[in-house]
């Protein structure tokens, strides 16, 4: 019997006010229906968060993190079957749905390690100030489509380890994952710590807008993340932002041709490109620069673009139709002002594929280069002089991360230093730990995740200043 899903709210499994088709992207049939919230179901989640939130916040944090543990155990003791789905929902090779179910149970178990302490800020004998952190109370998790596990686990792992409670909101393309974690929540946490809503992209302003909710942690694109952050405005939530990204990925003259290319390939193609810090545009010195474009579209034509749940299968489909269509408007345009080295054509298949595709001679300022395409398809630019190509890495109103690459380390890291972005790697890429705190500069968020200082931002500091009475 086909998998019924359902919402989670105060501790029950329920259903929603009325229910949406979701699409697996690689057939474009229909996987399951999804229960969709209404207001009233919001209301109802939110004011069980708010219920659960006295109880859940007083017990201690190692209290806390035993729930949690037993959380992750159960998530990975479905992962199997969590890593099929994502595959269904989302449209990511199997292998690389079967690391992000990975990467979401270690993520959460080493949060549980993260403890906030007292500081104390002054004691001298007389005077003793002590910074305490508080939790703040209902928090929302607003997930975008492309890792729906990894990034709810790393919005539940710290906010309810701080106390808080929770309700979140997957993208209305990828719910079921989120609506099993719930399933399996259900069992482990105590009614209203954790619920889960979906939605066609309707309760997003009804939460960043709910007095009741005290925090909005969202990850989506700048475009969403600016309403969220303007709607908040008016009860000043505190706010995430973790929002979009153009990383340059910029090669030095010192590397080989071909392992540059391969570097940057697997940056720019895992996920079907769908990573918002996947290597969006590179930069390659003009002396390497016809051999780096051979080598990297010899990669491109190797790619086997197929159904995620089909074992070989490199490259899946994106992940819904308008991606699809802002992609491949992206390629049809930069047909017309650069070359096309590798892929370019859709194939003649039901689903939503779009084979990698790399393109040279573009200028700077075409949108394939200065926008971000969040699809398999990469750009790559020509320089001649390191203090330009960092200009134009920085020349973007994004900074999430960026990449340097480099056999002389100490060169690389030096021009990784100039790089205006929350995060750059040398010789590295995608080398996100739950333990180092993520966050872009400029439009690509507020504030950030992971790390203790992400756990800090689901609390409030709260001083407490005595003095002997006298
Ligand atoms: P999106 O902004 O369209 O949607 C994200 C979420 O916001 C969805 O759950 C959606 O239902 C919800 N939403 C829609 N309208 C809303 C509103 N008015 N108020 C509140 N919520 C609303 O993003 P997407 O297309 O699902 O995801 C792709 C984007 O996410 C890319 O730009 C990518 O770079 C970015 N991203 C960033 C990070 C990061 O850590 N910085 C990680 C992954 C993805």
């Amino acid at each position: 019997m086909a998998h019924e899903y359902k919402l989670l709210i105060d501790g029950e499994l329920v259903g929603g006010a009325t229910s949406f088709a979701v699409i697996n992207p690689a057939t474009e049939e229909v996987i399951a229906n999804c229960p969709k919230a209404d207001e009233a179901l919001l209301n109802k989640a939110v004011d069980a968060a708010e219920r659960a939130f006295p109880e859940w916040s007083a017990k201690s944090y190692d209290e806390r993190a035993g729930y949690l543990s037993r959380l992750a155990d159960a998530i990975e003791a479905r992962s199997d079957e969590l890593a099929r789905l994502l595959t269904a929902e989302q449209g990511k090779p199997i292998d690389q749905a079967q690391f992000e179910m990975m990467a979401a149970v270690g993520t959460l178990r080493a949060f549980l390690g993260m403890r906030v302490e007292d500081e104390v800020i002054r004691d001298d004998g007389g005077n003793r100030v002590v910074e305490h952190r508080t939790p703040l109370g209902v928090c929302a998790s607003i997930t975008p489509w492309n890792f729906p596990v990894i990034l709810l686990i790393n919005k539940l792992g710290p906010a309810l380890l701080a106390g808080n409670t929770l309700v979140s909101k997957p993208a209305p393309t990828t719910p079921l994952t989120t609506c099993v974690v719930g399933e399996i929540a259900r069992d482990i946490l105590p009614a209203g710590v954790f619920n889960v809503l979906c939605d066609e992209n309707e309760l997003g302003p009804l939460m960043t807008t709910h007095p009741k909710i005290a925090k909005i942690s969202f990850t989506g694109s700048t475009a969403t993340g600016a309403k969220v952050l303007a709607s908040a405005a008016e009860s000043i939530k505190r706010v995430t932002l973790e929002l979009g990204g153009n990383d340059a990925a910029i090669v030095l003259d010192d590397v080989p041709a071909k392992l540059a290319a391969e570097k940057v390939y697997a940056g720019a193609m895992a996920n079907a490109g769908q990573i918002c810090v996947a290597i969006k545009r590179a930069y390659v010195p003009s002396s390497m620069y016809d051999e780096f474009c051979e080598e990297i579209a010899k990669l491109a034509g190797a790619a086997v673009v197929d159904d995620g749940s089909k074992q070989g299968s490199t490259v899946g489909p994106l992940q819904n139709r308008m991606q699809f269509e802002k992609v491949q408007g992206l390629i049809e345009d930069a047909k017309t002002r650069g070359t096309l080295v590798a892929g370019g054509e859709i194939p003649d298949r039901k689903g939503y594929f779009i084979p990698p595709t790399i393109f040279r001679d573009l200028d700077d300022d075409a949108p394939l280069v200065a926008e971000e395409q969040f699809g398999p398809v990469l750009p790559v630019q020509k320089y001649d002089d390191i203090a330009d190509v960092i200009a134009r890495a920085n020349n973007s109103d994004y900074g999430l991360a960026g990449t340097v690459w480099g056999m002389d380390l100490d060169r690389a890291t030096a021009v990784a230093m100039q790089i205006d972005s929350g995060t750059v790697w040398v010789n590295q890429h995608l080398a996100i730990d739950p333990t180092i705190p993520f966050r872009g500069s400029k439009m690509s968020g507020m504030g950030g995740e992971l790390g203790v200082a992400g756990l800090l931002e689901y609390t409030q500091p709260h001083i407490v200043n005595s003095v002997p009475l006298a």
